[in-house]
């Protein structure tokens, strides 16, 4: 039994200027009474975000959403342990930031169901394509697909147009929950390709239906979990590298204070990085000179 449940969403809603702080407000108060943590984005294009709390508290907050947005495909999970330190309502430029806000996603558009997505995967003449971060895709993937190693999602028209990829095929958009493909198609569209299509719900959608299938690995998350595994459970096997913030599992015992710790395959090849935190790797930098 898991004691806090998660739920992931976004939704691409027009909302005015002048409701911003309205819906930030009631949202952040709604949050701030039942002790719920997590982040949630509001722009003039919609909303996105992950939160955490009691069940109870996560079923009263879909309503809400849903009563002020419509219909919202949530994407749920569990923990249990604090996965967010806090409770943040933010209003941005863009509720997924691919630094153009005239790409304005409209509702549902060549979108997959975790089914035909898995149909789609064996068919020839399919390109499967990675949107998420280069850090992502490391620990966690759909087998044969695409890296572009985007570092920033920002860089994904630049990095589409080098790749130059065959206009005429098809090609398969994934990434956590969906949010990115979005905007991502309507970019690729917008580039000449004419058969686009995406993931819905994401990689989390995926393998709520199909655990230990096409996906190999675990899911990366934003949150204390690091990543989640085939049944949506919280990383056992990844933690956060106290050095760099990537997703580590490579067991030290620290060459400064002999302490247990995670770091990172990276990390694992820098001598004085076997260390248990930024500070002994600063007291073995100086033993190493
Ligand atoms: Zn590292
Ligand atoms: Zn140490």
């Amino acid at each position: 039994m898991y004691v806090l449940s998660i739920t992931a969403f976004y939704k691409f809603i027009a909302i005015q200027p002048k409701d911003l702080p309205i819906i930030q407000e009631k949202l952040m108060k709604f949050g701030k009474e039942r002790d719920m943590r997590g982040l949630v984005l509001l722009a003039e294009e919609g909303i996105n975000g992950t939160v955490s709390g009691k069940s109870e508290c996560i079923c009263e907050w879909k309503e809400l959403l849903e009563k002020y947005f419509g219909e919202i495909t949530f994407k749920d999970s569990e923990a249990n342990t604090v996965i967010f330190p806090r409770w943040f309502v933010k209003i941005r430029e863009e509720i997924v930031n691919l630094k153009k806000p005239d790409v304005r996603p409209t509702g549902k558009y060549h979108h997959l169901s975790p089914e035909r997505w898995d149909r789609m995967m064996e068919e020839d003449d399919v390109l499967v394509i990675d949107l998420r971060n280069d850090y992502e895709t490391e620990i966690g993937t759909f087998e044969g697909a695409m890296d572009l190693k985007v570092k920033e999602f920002h860089e994904f028209p630049r990095l589409m147009k080098q790749a130059n990829l065959p206009k005429d095929k098809r090609i398969l958009l994934y990434c956590t929950g969906g949010i990115r493909c979005e905007k991502a198609s309507l970019e690729m569209e917008k580039q000449g390709y004419e058969h686009v299509y995406q993931l819905d719900g994401g990689i989390l959608a995926y393998l709520k239906t199909f655990p230990y299938r096409k996906f190999k690995g675990e899911c990366f998350v934003f949150d204390h979990r690091v990543a989640v595994d085939q049944e949506l459970k919280p990383s056992e096997r990844f933690h956060v590298c106290p050095h760099c913030g990537d997703p580590g599992d490579r067991e030290i015992v620290c060459a400064k204070c002999e302490k247990n710790q995670f770091i990172c395959a990276k990390c694992f090849d820098h001598t004085e990085r076997r260390s248990c935190s930024k500070n002994c790797r600063h007291h073995l930098g100086i033993l190493v000179k």
